[in-house]
């Protein structure tokens, strides 16, 4: 007897972010810039934020020009003040509607030997990238388990899969946002919620020109164990995002997605 296939959502329409909202952290310059680019693109509406105002008023500008009309809004605001996360995500989803999607990925480094670093230093770099990040999941996901859908996407890094000398605060949050990764997906999946994580490689923004200045050596080592022999661009962490936030990603949770240019599994 002749099987009948279901039918399967059309390509592109499964990797569209149509009728999506996403709200990305530090959405105003670097790789949440270009995430909150490729979302727009794909037909989400964005909500980007930051501690700086003139970044963000930009990003707006130049998101409402690459879009079909009125997709990106801001709002300011530091991650590391726990106690307006809550507020946060009311305000948005009062104004805006209901949170999709949410991108944590602001983020700080410091390069440092680690016995220079001081407890003040581990402090500042874990309350922004682990700490911080645990808060606005839970605001976000609290509502996303009660209307039973939504993707969490969190930016790691490298550092948490091979040992990177001098970022000793920032590999350690990362690791810990990877363990995080799986902890949530395994308790939110049952109620529709996905929650996953990319691991850059070395990708061209401030923080990385920031972490290779005036350290040739590092720059070096960096590209010997990359295959594809360059660093990536914002745009590649976007699209990898996008997809991981699509139809097309429905049944992927608690991964870690490295998008390096080979970098992890380079020699
Ligand atoms: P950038 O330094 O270029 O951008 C960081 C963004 O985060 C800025 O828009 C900044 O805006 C915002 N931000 C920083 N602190 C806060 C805060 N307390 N509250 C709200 N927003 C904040 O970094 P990248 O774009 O390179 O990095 C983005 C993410 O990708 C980070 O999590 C980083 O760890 C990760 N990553 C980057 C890699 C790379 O090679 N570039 C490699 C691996 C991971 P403002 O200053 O206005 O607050």
């Amino acid at each position: 007897m002749e099987q009948v296939q279901p039918q399967l959502p059309a390509y592109p329409t499964v990797f569209s972010l149509q009728g999506k909202l996403a709200l990305i952290t530090g959405g105003g310059s670097g790789i949440g810039f270009d995430i909150a680019r490729c979302m727009v693109q794909s037909g989400a509406r964005v909500v980007i934020t930051g501690r700086r105002e003139q970044p963000l008023q930009e990003a707006v500008r130049i998101l409402a020009d690459s879009g079909s009309g009125e997709q990106a809004y801001y709002v300011v605001n530091d991650v590391t003040e726990r106690q307006s996360l809550n507020g946060l995500v009311e305000t948005i989803e009062t104004t805006y509607g209901p949170i999709d999607i949410l991108v944590n990925n602001a983020g700080v480094n410091m390069k440092k030997p680690a016995l220079e670093v001081t407890d003040d230093d581990f402090d500042r770099i874990v309350h922004t990238n682990l700490n911080s990040v645990f808060s606005l999941t839970r605001a976000c996901a609290q509502r996303m388990m009660a209307r039973k859908q939504g993707s969490i996407i969190m930016i790691s890094s490298m550092a948490a899969y091979y040992g990177i000398d001098r970022v000793v605060a920032y590999a350690a949050s990362k690791s810990a946002v990877e363990g995080m990764v799986k902890v949530l997906a395994s308790e939110f999946s049952g109620n529709g919620v996905r929650v996953n994580a990319i691991a850059p490689g070395f990708i061209e923004t401030a923080m990385s020109k920031t972490a290779m200045s005036g350290d040739p050596d590092r720059f070096a080592r960096a590209m010997r164990r990359t295959p594809m022999g360059a660093f990536g661009k914002p745009e590649d962490i976007g699209w990898a995002a996008v997809f991981l936030a699509s139809e097309g990603a429905k049944y992927i949770t608690g991964a870690s997605l490295p998008v390096d240019g080979g970098n992890s599994i380079g020699f």
